[in-house]
Formats: structure tokens, sequence, C-alpha cells
């Protein structure tokens, strides 16, 4: 039996798109183009908001798209949270404009307060004649969303099918083969940016980050090439790298009798595909080494965190259990759930630079007091990220801030100068 209403939304079920799809395509005056619209990360607004404001926030996409449409036009959500729309469009740019105003009508959408964090990926595909089966343009919008360069989950990417997939992919691997061949030629260096305590205002800590400094081009800019490395997984290779750059750092200064301070990296979420990888890859770089563990400190994403919980629950008790630190990076740049902090054994919570930016400025101190109150009481420590302003330095003081990483004190450095600045 066929079903022609989707319960949750009252519209279209996927069935009857199709049927309706090949009639449309001929009512439509000039071409046509489907797209394929997901929300990213529906998930985490189903947990994060329970999956009756998730169902809610669903029917209210499905209206505000179908608002939208001309009146031939047809949409159906096909699926869980993946919506299908049928729109006249002459050409590529004019099936882009409707895309855009798709996108748009949501993200300004005033209702729930959710909805400027609502983000789709989406392929499209524009409709070459009448005669094309739904399944056959179904297969193409859905093979261009897959292959959409998902640079962020706080934007909306959209790939149309035959324009622009073939140049990011191509791309994207000759910045994969030459990473490659950059770190084999040692082009990947790192550099520190320090972290300040805010008593004496003198380093306590240093982040590790890595810069790709090419001999003919100088620093490669780290969006032009971390895309591709995340979605490769050559991003592993890379945090490796960085994790054997500090402890050699460390052993050498300790060796000197040096003064050293604890040095944090970030740990991408490729390497949860393998769940030995604590075991397997990071343990055994250290073991190489003469350093205490309680010198690294491990930072994790939040948006990392936003994912399967068990991987990370395993490696912060696996990297605690040996000394290490691990820290919650990013901490209010996208989906922060409070509920995390009680939930995982995290040692440090880094505040994101957003949350110390110059506009809302008055309201963001008060959850910046306020998380630091939470913070202290759960015995976790804070370290303040992208401060910029002496405004800030002395309201972190006043507030018992922690740690304070930020241009204020200092941009990150190549090692030379975080040394320098260390022996000062
Ligand atoms: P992150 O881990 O949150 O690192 C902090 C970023 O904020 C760094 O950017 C740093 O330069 C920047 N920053 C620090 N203070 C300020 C400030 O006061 N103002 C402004 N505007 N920016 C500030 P960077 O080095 O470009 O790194 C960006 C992101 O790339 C990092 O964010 C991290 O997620 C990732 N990343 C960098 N190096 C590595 C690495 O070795 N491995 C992995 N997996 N990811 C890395
Ligand atoms: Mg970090
Ligand atoms: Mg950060």
């Amino acid at each position: 039996m066929y079903i022609a209403t989707d319960h949750l939304t009252g519209g279209l079920t996927e069935y009857m798109f199709e049927y309706l799809f090949q009639e449309r395509l001929k009512r439509i005056e000039g071409s046509c183009g489907l797209i394929c619209m997901n929300v990213k990360r529906f998930s985490a607004i189903n947990m994060l908001y329970g999956s009756e404001t998730g169902d809610s926030v669903l029917k209210e996409i499905y209206h505000i798209l179908k608002g939208k449409l001309q009146p031939d036009e047809l949409i159906s959500r096909v699926y869980s949270d993946c919506f299908f729309v049928l729109v006249g469009a002459q050409d590529k740019d004019a099936l882009e404009a409707r895309i855009c105003e798709l996108d748009d009508a949501v993200y300004y959408h005033t209702g729930f307060d959710i909805f400027d964090h609502i983000f789709f990926s989406i392929g499209a595909y524009l409709i070459p004649d009448t005669g094309t089966s739904y399944r056959q343009a179904a297969d193409f919008a859905n093979y261009s969303r897959a292959a959409c360069p998902d640079l962020s989950d706080e934007n909306t990417c959209y790939e149309i099918y035959g324009y622009t997939i073939q140049d990011t992919r191509v791309c994207s691997a000759k910045m994969l083969k030459r990473g490659h061949a950059a770190l084999e030629n040692g082009h990947f260096e790192i550099y520190l940016q320090p972290k300040y305590e805010l008593v004496q205002e003198t380093i306590a800590g240093a982040e590790a980050l890595i810069r790709w400094n090419d001999p003919e081009e100088g620093l490669i800019p780290l969006p032009q090439f971390m895309p591709a490395f995340e979605e490769s997984g050559f991003i592993r290779q890379i945090d490796y790298f960085v994790f054997e750059a500090v402890l050699q750092l460390l052993e050498r200064r300790l060796e000197n009798g040096q003064p050293v301070v604890p040095i944090s990296l970030n740990l991408s979420k490729a390497h949860f595909t393998n769940q030995m990888f604590f075991e397997d890859r990071l343990l055994p770089i250290f073991q190489k080494y003469h350093v205490p563990a309680e010198l690294i400190e491990f930072e994790l994403s939040e948006s990392l965190i936003m994912s399967d919980e068990k991987p990370i629950r395993k490696l912060l008790e696996l990297s605690q259990a040996q000394g290490f630190s691990c820290s919650l990076d990013d901490f209010g740049s996208g989906y922060s759930c409070l509920n995390t902090l009680k939930t995982l054994p995290i040692t440090t919570l880094k505040l994101d630079q957003k949350m110390f930016t110059e506009e809302d400025k008055e309201r963001g101190k008060i959850i910046i007091a306020g998380t630091l109150a939470v913070a202290r009481q759960l015995g976790i420590q804070v370290v303040s990220e992208g401060v910029e302003t002496r405004e800030y330095v002395d309201f972190l003081k006043a507030h018992d801030g922690g740690l304070v990483q930020g241009y204020y004190f200092s941009r990150p450095v190549p090692v030379q100068a975080f040394e320098a600045l260390l022996d000062k």
C-alpha cells in the first residue's frame, strides 16, 4: 500500500513526489532543477532539544520551503531530515539563485531560535529534458550532495551536478598530493601560541599549531589545505607529526635544563575511525621520548564531542590514566552543551574566540563569568582563546579566569621565537 501524505508535514510522500514529477516537468515552462536538501547534524538538534522539537523544526522547514515555491513546483520530505524540491530554473545560475533563496528563507526565519543554527548540505541537478526519470535526477542530486565540499558545520554548502564537482575534487586531490610531498620534504613545521596566566602575566602553557611553509609560496593559509586533509584522513599524519615535534622540543629543553610549560595539540576527528588509535599510534610515539605526560594536553573540538560519545570517552579515560590532560576546544562556537561538562571527564575547557567579540559584549561577559564559575566548581581549568583586548584580559583577571591565549599577548610564533619568549 502506498501512502500519499507524509504524516509529519502533511505534504507529499516520496512516492507521490515521484508520481507527480514527470507531469510537472512538462508543465513547468523551460527547464527544471531537482534540489536535495539535507539538514546538517540534525541528530544533534534531536539530541539537544529532544525529538519533539526536532519534529517541529522539520515541519517548520517544510512549510518555509513550500512557501517559496511557484504553483507548479513540488516539495517532499522524502525521509527523516531530507527534502527534495523540484523548481523551475533555466540554467545553472537560475538554479543556484533558487538554492540560495530556499536556504535564506530558513536561515532568516524568525520563530525558533534554532533557525540560525540550521544549515543544509545541498545537491542539485539541472534536468536536461522532460524524459528524465525521477530516479535518475534523484541519483544525480544525491551524488552531488555527497560530494559537496563540507567546509564547516556552520554553513550551508551546495553543489550542482556537472558544474563545480569536478573542479573541487581535482583541486583537493592536488592539494593532498602536494601535502604528502611537503611532509616528506620537511615543509611542515609547528608554531606555538603561548597561554598566559593572569596573576604575573607570564607564559604558563602553549598550543602547537600546524604551519605549511612552502619554499616558494611561503606560508600556505590553513583553510586552503585543512579541508582536503580532514576529508582524506591525511590530517592524522599531520597530528602525529605535531605530536612528535612537541615531544622533541620538550625533551631537548628538559635535557638542557631549560624551563618548560605544558603544550597542547589538536586531535582531528579523523583519528576516531580507528578505535585503537590511542594505544596503536599515539602512545608509541610518546614512549619514544623522555617527557612527563603532565606536559601534554590533547585538544578535542566541540564539534567532535557532539558526535558519538563512546570513543571519545574511551580516549579521555585512557589518556588521563596515563597522566595526559584533555581539553574541550572551541567551547561556545556552535552547539555547546553544558551537559558535556557533566558527562565527559575533561580537564580543561577552551572558551572559543566567538565569546570574546565586540558584539553583544555585555551579555557575553555575563555568560563568560557564569561559565567560569561552573568550570571552577567542577574543578575544570579554563583557557580563554582569541582574546585580543586589554578589556577582556582585565575582565578575566577580575573573574579568576585561568589562562589566556590570544593575540593580545601573542600570536602563534615559530619554535625559535617561542623559546626566546620562554627563556626571557
Ligand atoms: P584552534 O585549535 O581553536 O586554534 C586556535 C586558532 O585561533 C588558531 O588558528 C590561532 O591562530 C587562532 N587565534 C588565537 N588567538 C587569536 C586571536 O586573538 N584572534 C584571532 N582572530 N585568532 C586567534 P589557526 O592556527 O589558523 O588554526 C585554526 C584551526 O585549525 C585550529 O583551531 C584547529 O582546529 C585547526 N588546527 C591547527 N593546527 C592543527 C593541527 O596540527 N592538527 C589539527 N587536527 N588541527 C589543527
Ligand atoms: Mg585547538
Ligand atoms: Mg579553539
